[in-house]
């Protein structure tokens, strides 16, 4: 048994209490070890379905944010996936574990060299890179899955521009203190779009989203 195995195990059951049907997605978070991604003064606390802080002002999401999000997506394995706002990289291993190609933006070069460095640590092959995500990462487009870990105050177009038709994009819209989730399916030219309310994220800066 490794460290933390019987607390990972119970956050699992806590999930699945919650509403968390997605094997793909409970079998990743009971395998990822969210101890090692954040701060190591937190670690004791690493289980707790709480968000918590990770340096520059930012926080690792919840884990129930994290299961609902990637549930959303419908991860399956080869799925072509970009993320935005990697923070610690957990969110990003977890899609990586599902067997998702990975592709994550950080705006804090401090982070996104922590989150490269646990890469590397589990690893996990994932393309990172640092700067605005609310721009996309059209190098690589068009992505099966966006999921977006900041809150923004409307979609940004270029992201729904590099969607593959049929893709999803999940990404908090509102206001600076809270915003609802849009799952949003690419069809054609549009967005046909699912929202759930009750969520509170940092905010998105970039181009495209808060200044
Ligand atoms: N996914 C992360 C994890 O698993 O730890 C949690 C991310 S935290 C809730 C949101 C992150 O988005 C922060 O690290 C923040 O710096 C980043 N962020 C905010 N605006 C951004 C932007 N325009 N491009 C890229 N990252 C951004």
């Amino acid at each position: 048994m490794g460290r933390f195995d019987t607390e990972r195990k119970e956050l699992i059951e806590i999930l699945k209490e919650k509403g968390i049907t997605d094997q793909n997605v409970l079998t990743a978070m009971g395998k990822i070890e969210r101890h090692l991604f954040v701060d190591p003064m937190f670690i004791n606390r690493a289980y707790e379905d709480n968000a918590l802080p990770i340096g520059s002002e930012q926080t690792i999401s919840q884990p129930y944010t994290v299961a609902f999000m990637t549930q959303a997506l419908k991860p399956v394995k080869g799925m072509k996936v970009l993320e935005l706002g990697t923070g610690s990289g957990y969110q990003a291993a977890v899609l990586a574990s599902i067997g998702c190609r990975v592709f994550t933006i950080e705006r804090h070069l401090s982070l996104l060299i922590n989150a490269r460095k646990m890469f590397d640590a589990q690893h996990l092959t994932i393309a990172s890179k640092g700067g605005d995500g609310s721009i996309g990462w059209s190098e690589h487009a068009p992505y099966d899955g966006i999921i977006v870990t900041a809150g923004a105050p409307s979609i940004p177009e270029p992201l729904v521009n590099q969607l593959a038709d049929g893709g999803r994009i999940v990404i908090p819209v509102g206001d600076r203190d809270s915003q609802q989730l849009v799952i949003g399916t690419r069809v054609k030219d549009s967005l046909l779009k699912e929202i759930v309310e009750g969520f509170k994220f940092v905010p998105l800066i970039g181009k495209n989203a808060w200044n």
